[in-house]
């Protein structure tokens, strides 16, 4: 067997950190599944990710790409460049445009799209008008596998669990028996690295989660899993109720956020009626930052679907919450959810979104929803939007 890096993947780990104290370590691990040991593992810049800031833009049907060093590429389709004329703040960058030269997670069959170029700094004031995912800044950390080919299929895996956001491997263009890794982080961490012998060999980078922890540590989140008792909700087109959609989602998102440290608190946590009222007073009372309404769509006609995330007018915070619990449903699961004013609940003083972020009335919709991690994939984002949301606001 040739010695070759073959298959790589991404999880989230909880380990006890001392036997029976009750600690634990939340870790998130990129694992590189090897034919063989590599002969060193070495690391870009030492073991920390790299100080430029990496950009990433991204929208529905078209895929991520990556920009490294003090210019950010924005890539854009001709149709989204017509809309951005209209914008102030990129009046001057069509003129600058260079052919793509950065990994793309594309099979690369569909047009190469045009690019622009423009000082990183300049995408920071671009966020709520663009018509796509909003550009941020991601860490890149580089290491190389020396001794390794890589025989993986080449592209980006989208991991997006708040700290590892994706990860490249790819042949070194330098050196034909070594393999390079990029991570792509949320927040500038350093890895640690153990590897583990046998069939595979793995490589095991180990990420803390420790600046998820910061910026969740004694947040308040109250979340409101929709309906309940008599009042099911949408059914879908074999026997989900929203009632226990809604549950089940809520419930991942409030593991997530108990486990980063936040002090989240269920509306219901069983399958109770509660007044409409109650749900808002309990978030009130609580003094929580937010309220987040969880429920799904649905429509008369099984064969249509849409997606929504609800926020009253006039509220601003509300809106910003919106948005990124939107961007995150995008960038996680392709979701494209319409950002929508809706009128309920009034007079609430605090940041409060409805989620919609599944058309139970679809059958395939329903069907996806059976699955574990899609479940789970659904409440990451949730908790992804939110981290951007605190981020943001500081
Ligand atoms: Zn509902």
């Amino acid at each position: 067997m040739k010695p070759a890096v073959v298959n790589a993947w991404s999880r989230m780990v909880l380990m006890p950190a001392e036997e029976g104290t009750g600690n634990y370590r939340w870790t998130s691990t990129v694992v590189l599944e090897c034919t063989c040991p590599p002969m060193e593992v070495r690391f870009g810049k030492g073991q920390t990710p790299g100080g430029d800031f990496h950009y990433r833009a991204a929208r529905e049907g078209m895929s991520a790409g990556v920009a490294t060093a003090e210019t950010a590429v924005l890539e854009v389709d001709l149709q989204d460049l017509q809309d951005l004329q209209d914008l102030q703040d990129l009046r001057d960058v069509r003129d600058v445009r260079e052919p793509r030269d950065f990994p793309r997670s594309s099979s690369g069959s569909e047009p190469a799209p045009e690019l622009i170029r423009k000082p990183a700094a300049a995408f920071r004031n671009l966020r709520p008008e663009l018509p796509f995912v909003a550009a941020r800044e991601l860490h890149a950390l580089d290491v190389s596998l020396e001794g390794l080919r890589c025989t993986m299929a080449p592209g980006t895996v989208l991991v997006s669990d708040g700290l590892v956001h994706s990860f490249e491997v790819a042949p070194s263009e330098e050196r034909r028996d070594s393999a390079n890794v990029r991570v792509f982080l949320e927040h500038p961490v350093s890895p640690t690295t153990t590897e583990k012998s046998g069939l595979p060999h793995l490589v095991i980078f180990e990420f803390s989660r420790e600046p998820v922890r910061k910026v969740f540590r004694g947040k308040s989140v109250v979340i409101d899993p929709g309906h309940g008792g008599r009042d099911k909700g949408f059914r879908g087109p074999v026997n989900l109720l929203e009632k226990n959609v809604a549950m089940v989602v809520s419930k991942n998102l409030y593991s997530l956020l108990s486990l980063a440290g936040a002090h989240p608190h269920l509306t219901r946590r069983d399958d109770v009626a509660v007044e409409e009222s109650a749900r808002v007073r309990a978030a009130i009372s609580r003094g929580a930052d937010c309220l987040i309404k969880i429920h799904t769509s649905g429509d008369d006609d099984p064969d249509r679907r849409a997606y929504f995330v609800r926020y009253p007018p006039r509220s601003e915070a509300s809106r910003a919450l919106a948005l990124e619990i939107r961007n995150a449903l995008l960038e996680r699961m392709g979701i494209d959810a319409a950002l929508v004013e809706w009128h309920e609940p009034d007079g609430v003083s605090l940041p409060v979104v409805q989620v919609e972020p599944l058309c139970l009335t679809h059958y395939s919709d329903e069907a996806n929803f059976r699955a574990p991690l899609f479940q789970k994939r659904l409440a990451q984002s949730i908790f992804n939007g939110l981290m951007r949301w605190y981020l943001e606001k500081g």
